[in-house]
């Protein structure tokens, strides 16, 4: 991992990104793809710590997005993107498709106007089916559909290891990463902007600002009073494995005028997910369940499927949405100041991000006051380890077990992850720092005992390798 000092004689970056989630990681992965020096910067010890760790996981086609807007240009072109970029460094992904349920008539009649939305933001692959239609595709939910709109292009992905991905990438291609380091405040100079950080100033030429629920503060630190972001909190459920046969497609709800509605979907870690939850808070830190929302949750389950409930809760969790006055995403470049906003990536940002990144870049380009030079020296992209159970894990891999033993080791039984696996995070390019970040990284502790019965032993992996981390950069200095 790239760290880079601060005080006299520290650098002077061309860009430093602020916000490591998947946003910010894959706007200083494209520019790290020029002769610029590029930092990315986070409050948090470790990337995609924020809104891009608990998210509903899919890998949105658009087609239901306000036609016209940036954020449907964006996540259409970054469906594209993405998806092309997860074949390449193995990110998770499953084509299974999604069925919009229609239960009354009024639903039933809003249907065409989707497909017709749909057309409109460029995807014109859905089909009306009747209830006939929809009981073949989804045998398992409740009674009383009436009709659906099949959307085939709706996908499941892996957000942690997108997140990763694009992070290590953007560190492979040489960008410094400055976790640990949150942004206070910001002094504009014209030989250079400091941003003054929870561990020392960091002076940079430009700066883009992609902290998610942060972004609104740091855009007050450049003068501006544009926008005020809302936490939206969304709460999900996840059901154990056993419900997988149960979901084969992602059943979305047809969208009101508040919002996407509840949803159940498979995992790539072979779970289903049920939520989330739309709720305005104003705490940017709680991302706690409420005893209401996981109510509210399960009567809609009830309705939607009910066999699901029969099946047991692994987990529960929350995420932010940095929702903010405005509907579609602000994004905007002031040359004077050498800073460009990307805020307001609400519920999208996981699908739009490297498209969002190549929008940055070209607004960058626009101004004419960043020479991107495009380098002719890049690295390949990363080959990410593959935690979806679509594709080969360790465990299952008999060459790759006789050739190293420890991939044969299972050390958390839920999730099937071994040794080999958990030893490999440390000689990553971002190793964990937590074992929260171990669980992303490998999903040990992710399973139906939650770390009851292996967290011991992955305690102690992670202690003996994080030591031996430590010990290995002491040794360097
Ligand atoms: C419940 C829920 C479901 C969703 N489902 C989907 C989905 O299915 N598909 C989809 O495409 N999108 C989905 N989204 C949206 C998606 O998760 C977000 O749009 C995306 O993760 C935003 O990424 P980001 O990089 O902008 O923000 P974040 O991941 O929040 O990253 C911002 C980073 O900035 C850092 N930061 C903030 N302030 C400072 C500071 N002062 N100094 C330094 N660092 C700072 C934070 O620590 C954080 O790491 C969902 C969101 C939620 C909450």
């Amino acid at each position: 991992m790239t760290s880079a000092p601060t005080g006299p004689g520290a650098p002077t970056y061309d860009v430093v990104v602020i916000g490591a989630g998947i946003v910010g990681s894959a706007i200083a992965r494209t520019l790290a793809g020029y002769r610029l020096s590029v930092a990315l910067l986070d409050a948090r010890d470790d990337v995609g710590e924020g809104t891009s760790k608990a998210n509903t996981a899919i890998l949105h086609t658009g087609f239901d997005a306000k036609p016209g807007s940036l954020e449907s240009r964006l996540v259409h072109e970054g469906y594209h993107l993405l998806g092309d970029y997860a074949a390449a460094t193995g990110i998770p992904v499953e084509r299974v498709g999604a069925i919009l349920v229609a239960w009354d008539t009024e639903q039933v009649g809003n249907l065409p106007g989707l497909q017709e939305k749909a057309v409109a933001n460029g995807y014109p692959h859905t089909e009306i089916i009747g209830a006939r239609e929809v009981y073949r595709q989804l045998p398992h939910i409740g009674p009383g559909a009436l009709g659906g709109l099949t959307v085939p292009g709706e996908s499941i992905i892996c957000t942690w290891t997108t997140n990763f991905a694009l992070a290590t990438d953007a560190v492979r291609r040489g960008a410094a990463l400055l976790l640990g380091r949150r942004c206070t405040g910001v002094t504009v100079a014209e030989e250079a902007t400091v941003l003054h950080t929870s561990a020392g100033d960091v002076r940079t030429r430009w700066v883009v600002n992609a902290a998610g629920l942060g972004s609104d503060v740091i855009d007050q630190h450049f003068g501006f009073d544009r926008f005020h972001v809302t936490p939206r909190r969304g709460e999900l459920m996840v059901f154990d494995k056993q419900a997988r046969p149960l979901v084969e497609k992602i059943v979305l709800p047809v969208p009101s005028a508040v919002g996407k509605g509840v949803l159940i979907s498979p995992t790539v870690y072979g779970n289903v997910m049920l939520g989330p939850t739309a709720e305005d808070l104003t705490d940017r830190t709680d991302t706690g369940t409420s005893e209401a929302g996981l109510e509210f949750l399960l009567e809609k389950g009830r309705r939607l499927m009910p066999q699901l409930l029969q099946e047991e809760v692994t987990a529960t969790y929350a995420g932010l949405r940095a929702a903010t006055e405005f509907s579609d995403y602000v994004v905007e470049v002031d040359a004077e100041q050498r800073y460009l906003l990307a805020g307001g990536i609400r519920s999208t940002g996981l699908s739009s991000g490297m498209a969002l990144a190549e929008h940055v870049r070209g607004l960058l380009a626009e101004t004419g006051a960043l020479e991107l030079t495009p380098r002719d020296d890049l690295p390949d992209p990363p080959r990410m380890p593959n935690i979806g159970e679509a594709s080969l894990r360790p465990y299952q891999d008999a060459a790759r077990i006789a050739d190293d033993p420890a991939y044969g080791r299972i050390v958390c039984f839920c999730e099937r992850v071994t040794a080999g696996e958990i030893r490999d995070t440390f000689a990553g390019t971002i190793p964990p720092t937590t074992l929260e970040g171990l669980r992303r990284r490998t999903r040990a502790q992710n399973g139906r005992c939650q770390g009851f019965y292996c967290g011991a032993e992955v305690a102690e992996l992670f202690e003996t390798r994080a030591a031996a981390v430590t010990a290995e950069g002491q040794a360097h200095r």
